[in-house]
């Protein structure tokens, strides 16, 4: 391998939605991006089954032939596009430095950063066998498929609440887990989930097993945490909100991040701390966590790195 750094004008860091929406625009734009998908090629979406509200597909779409439609739509523009990670960045000064995980070393014009963002999960064995299947960390995503049934939500911060109350519209009851006897959200969203009809709130309540029939979920196993009693609650879907973690260890220290570690961009924009670094999808945004947002700023992060470039080469 050389050890001549290579010069590049666009690199785009990540695969997913607003990685590869970035790639069409920059590759368009003659840009020449390389990217580097990291080890989830295609990013969270390739993680899920049916995707029902992606603009363009009237019956729904499956995740995976989703991306792999945005990488061929990538490709096709000219993109190159590089399975691997990158594990150290030097925004100091430009030409921008990004390191490789083979040490390849990489001198970038410019940088989007589309690294996006991972749901916390319960670690339990059922949690991952039947995610998916019942399993799920996103509401807005999987909420449509529980309608009219019974669901459990784990959690007591705002997006906990926040779920719950989304739930409780489309399901007939709502268990709200909660590990102590105190909701961490807001007095507003407390209210809301408490004079909802059909919340129910497990007050120091933990999740012992995620019960199914091998194929989908039926029921919980919940312990108190004070009486030690255990209660098996009857529920088809199981959801998740225990918080997320933004990807960006490697960017600490580079870049401004929000106390949460999300990069922090100005409003209405994907402009970072560091001129000529943009920032994109789920790593930038703990609020809407979507594909099509994150495709859309994946968009803009594309033409604010085209216009900057103009005026910055
Ligand atoms: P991600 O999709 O998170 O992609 C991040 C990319 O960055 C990955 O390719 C990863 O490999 C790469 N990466 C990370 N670190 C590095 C590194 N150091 N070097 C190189 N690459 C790196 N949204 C919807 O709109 N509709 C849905 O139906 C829906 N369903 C969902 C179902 C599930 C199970 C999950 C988990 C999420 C779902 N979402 C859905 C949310 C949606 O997937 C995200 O909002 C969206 O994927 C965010 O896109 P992104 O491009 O910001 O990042
Ligand atoms: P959060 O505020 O960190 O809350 C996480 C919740 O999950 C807490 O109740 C926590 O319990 C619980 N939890 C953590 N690990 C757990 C585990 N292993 N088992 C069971 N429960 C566990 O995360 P968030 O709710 O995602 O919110 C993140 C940020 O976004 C917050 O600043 C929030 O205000 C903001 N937000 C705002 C809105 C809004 O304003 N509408 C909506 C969503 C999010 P403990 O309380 O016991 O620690």
């Amino acid at each position: 391998m050389t050890t001549e750094p290579e010069k590049i004008e666009c690199l785009i860091i990540g695969s997913g939605p607003a990685g590869y929406t970035a790639a069409i625009y920059s590759a368009r734009a003659d840009l020449k991006p390389v990217m580097y998908t990291g080890l989830q090629m295609g990013g969270q979406l390739t993680t899920t089954t049916e995707v029902d509200n992606f603009p363009g597909y009237p019956n729904g779409t499956k995740g995976p032939e989703l991306m792999e439609d945005m990488q061929r739509q990538a490709e096709r523009f000219g993109t190159d596009i590089r399975f691997g990670i990158i594990n150290e960045v030097d925004f100091s000064q430009r030409p921008f430095k990004a390191v490789t995980d083979d040490g390849k070393t990489i001198q970038a014009e410019t940088v989007i950063i589309a690294t996006g963002a991972s749901a916390r999960w319960l670690g339990l064995e059922s949690e991952k066998q039947y995610n998916g299947h019942g399993v799920s960390a996103c509401a807005t995503c999987d909420g449509f498929f529980y309608r009219g049934l019974d669901i459990a939500v784990v959690g007591g911060g705002d997006t906990a609440c926040e779920e719950a109350s989304y739930l409780a519209k489309l399901g007939r009851k709502v268990y709200m887990i909660v590990r102590r006897d105190e909701l961490r959200a807001s007095k507003a969203m407390q209210h809301r989930v408490m004079t909802a009809s059909n919340i129910e709130i497990l007050w120091n309540s933990s999740t012992k097993e995620i019960l199914g029939d091998g194929k989908v979920v039926t029921g919980a196993l919940v312990g108190n945490n004070k009486t030690g009693d255990l209660r098996k609650i009857d529920i088809q879907g199981f959801f998740v909100a225990i918080g997320h973690q933004p990807n960006t260890d490697i960017f600490k220290g580079q870049l401004d991040l929000d106390e949460m570690g999300y990069i922090k961009t100005v409003p209405g924009s994907t402009r970072t701390s560091v001129e000529g670094v943009f920032a994109a999808g789920d790593v930038q945004d703990h609020v809407f966590r979507q594909a099509i947002t994150a495709a859309g700023t994946g968009c803009m992060a594309a033409i604010e790195a085209e216009r900057w470039l103009a005026t910055n080469k």
